[in-house]
C-alpha cells in the first residue's frame, strides 16, 4: 500500500511537470513517504532528514516533505525535531501533497493532516493510471482503504481508519484503462480485500464478484491481491479464485501464530483450526495453488508450548515462503503495552531460527516439485550482474532466472522449463516466447 502511494504521489508530481532526479542532491523536491509499520521508521526518517539538512542549508529552495503513516501518527513533532522540513501531510490527503509544496514556497513551514479519510476523496482518489509504475506493464489497484479489524500489534487502523471502499464500477473502469495503456498484470491492493464492499452493500460478497468482472477485462492476463484476512475468506471468494482463469493461482494468507491463546491475544478472529480448515477448502479447489504467509514471532506472552503449535500449524500449512517479523512494538496499540510480557531477545532469536528452518524446508520441497516443468513466465528485466541472466515471475508469483544468450525483452510473456528449485527461487531455461510486450514505450523527443 505504501508502495503504491509512493507511485500516486510520483504521479501527482509528474502532472505538475516535475520529472525524476538522479539525486537527492539535486531534486527540487524531496518526499519522504513513511510507513510505520517498518521497524525503527522513525530512526530512518530522522537520519536521512538529519542528511538532508546540509543540502537544504546549501539549496534552500529545495523542499522536503513528510507523509505516510508516521507523519499522521507524528504530525507537527516532525517539523519540532527537523524544522528544515516544508510540509507534513497525512495519509488522508496524499492527493494534497502537490498543493501543499505549491503554498509553502510562499507561506513557510505547513502542517497539514486530516484526522480522517474522506470519503467522498477516498472513493475518487487518483487513479492506478496516473502512477509512476516501475514496471510499466504492472500497476496496483487500490480497492479500499483502512481497516475495520483491530488486531492488538496493529497502528494500521489508527493512522489509515476504517474501511472505505471504492466504488465497483470505477474499479473495472480502471482496469480496462490499465488494459488499454498496456498493463497485463493488476495487483488487487487492500488491508482486508475480502471484505470489500461491505460498506457499499450487505447484499452479497463483493469481492468475489469483483475478482469476476476483472477476469472479464480484456488484456489483463494476471491478476493477483493482497491480502486476504483468513477470518474472511468465503467460500464463494474461493470459487472465484478457482473459475477465473486470469486470477493467478497464488495465495497470501497471515497466519500470524499458530497458537490459539496468542491468536486471541492478538484478536486475530480465527483459531489455527479454522484457518486450517480454509486453507485446505482453498488448496482443494484452486489448482496448483501457493500459499505465502505472515508470521509474529516473540509476540508478548508467547510461550514455547504456543512457538511449538506455531511450528506444527507452518509444517502443516507447508507454505511456499513466508514473510516472518520478529515482534516490535508500535506506540498507541494495545500490544505495545504489554511491556512486561515481552519475550526475552535470545529467547526470539532461538524461535525466529527454528521456525525459518521449518520454512525453508517447505520452501524447498515446493520448488523442488516444480523441476521438470514449464511455466509461464512474464520477464522483468536482466539482472544487475550479468544481461545474460533474466529475471521474471510465474503465475504463482515465484521469482524465476533463466540463464540465456537470446535477445529478450522485459515485458514479454515466455515458457520456462525449470531446472532446478532453490528455496527462494526457481531457475530454468526459456523454450519459447509466447508473446512480445504489450506495454506502451515512451520515445523522448527532441526538439531542435
Ligand atoms: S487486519 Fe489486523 S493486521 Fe491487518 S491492517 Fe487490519 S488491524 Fe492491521
Amino acid at each position: 500500500m505504501n508502495e503504491h502511494d509512493s507511485e500516486r504521489l510520483a504521479g501527482l508530481l509528474v502532472n505538475e511537470g516535475l520529472a525524476p532526479a538522479e539525486s537527492e542532491a539535486e531534486a527540487d523536491v524531496v518526499i519522504f513517504n513513511t510507513c510505520t509499520i517498518r521497524e525503527n521508521a522513525d530512526l530512518k526518517l530522522y537520519s536521512a532528514l538529519g542528511h538532508l539538512k546540509a543540502v537544504k542549508a546549501a539549496r534552500p529552495t529545495m523542499q522536503i516533505a513528510v507523509g505516510g503513516c508516521m507523519a499522521q501518527h507524528e504530525r507537527g513533532r516532525i517539523i519540532e525535531r527537523a524544522d528544515w522540513v516544508d510540509v507534513v501531510f497525512g495519509t488522508h490527503n496524499l492527493h494534497d501533497a502537490p498543493s501543499l509544496l505549491r503554498r509553502a514556497r510562499t507561506e513557510g513551514p505547513i502542517v497539514d493532516v486530516d484526522d480522517a479519510p474522506d470519503p467522498v476523496v477516498s472513493r475518487d482518489m487518483a487513479p492506478a493510471l496516473t502512477a509512476v509504475r516501475e514496471l510499466p506493464w504492472a500497476a496496483w489497484m487500490t480497492i479500499q482503504t483502512g481497516c475495520d479489524n483491530s488486531c492488538s500489534y496493529c497502528i494500521v487502523p489508527d493512522v489509515r481508519g476504517g474501511e472505505i471502499s471504492r466504488p465497483f464500477a470505477d474499479l473495472v473502469t480502471e482496469a480496462t484503462a490499465l488494459a488499454a495503456a498496456g498493463v497485463t498484470e493488476i495487483t488487487v491492493l487492500g488491508q482486508n480485500v475480502n471484505s470489500y464492499g461491505r460498506d457499499l452493500t450487505k447484499r452479497r460478497p463483493l469481492f468475489a464478484d469483483l475478482l469476476r468482472a476483472l477476469g472479464d477485462v480484456e488484456g489483463i492476463e494476471r491478476i493477483r491481491f493482497t491480502s486476504p484476512h483468513p477470518k474472511d475468506l468465503r467460500p464463494e471468494t474461493i470459487a472465484a479464485i478457482a473459475e477465473t482463469a486470469s486470477v493467478c493461482p497464488q495465495l497470501h494468507l497471515p497466519l500470524q501464530s499458530g497458537s490459539n491463546r496468542v491468536l486471541t491475544a492478538m484478536r486475530r478472529g480465527y483459531s489455527a483450526e479454522r484457518y486450517l480448515e480454509r486453507l485446505a477448502s482453498a488448496r482443494a479447489a484452486i489448482t496448483d495453488l501457493a500459499v505465502t504467509t505472515d508470521l509474529i514471532v516473540g509476540y508478548p506472552g508467547e510461550t514455547e508450548e504456543d512457538f511449538e503449535a506455531t511450528l506444527a500449524v507452518v509444517a502443516e500449512a507447508q507454505y511456499d515462503s513466508a514473510f516472518t517479523f520478529i515482534f516490535s512494538p508500535r506506540d498507541g496499540t494495545r500490544a505495545a503495552r504489554m511491556v512486561e510480557d515481552f519475550v526475552p531477545e535470545e529467547v526470539i532469536k532461538d524461535r525466529f531460527e527454528r521456525l525459518k528452518n521449518v520454512l525453508d524446508r517447505s520452501a524447498l520441497r515446493a520448488h523442488a516439485s516444480r523441476e521438470g516443468r514449464l511455466e509461464e513466465v512474464l520477464l522483468e528485466g536482466p539482472s544487475r550482474r550479468s544481461d545474460q541472466r533474466w529475471s521474471g515471475r510465474t503465475r504463482q508469483g515465484k521469482l524465476v532466472h533463466v540463464d540465456t544468450d537470446e535477445q529478450l525483452r522485459a515485458g514479454s510473456l515466455v515458457e520456462v522449463y525449470v531446472d532446478h528449485g532453490a528455496p527462494y527461487h526457481l531457475m530454468g531455461h526459456v523454450t519459447r516466447v509466447i508473446r512480445p510486450p504489450r506495454h506502451k514505450v515512451r520515445i523522448a523527443l527532441r526538439v531542435s
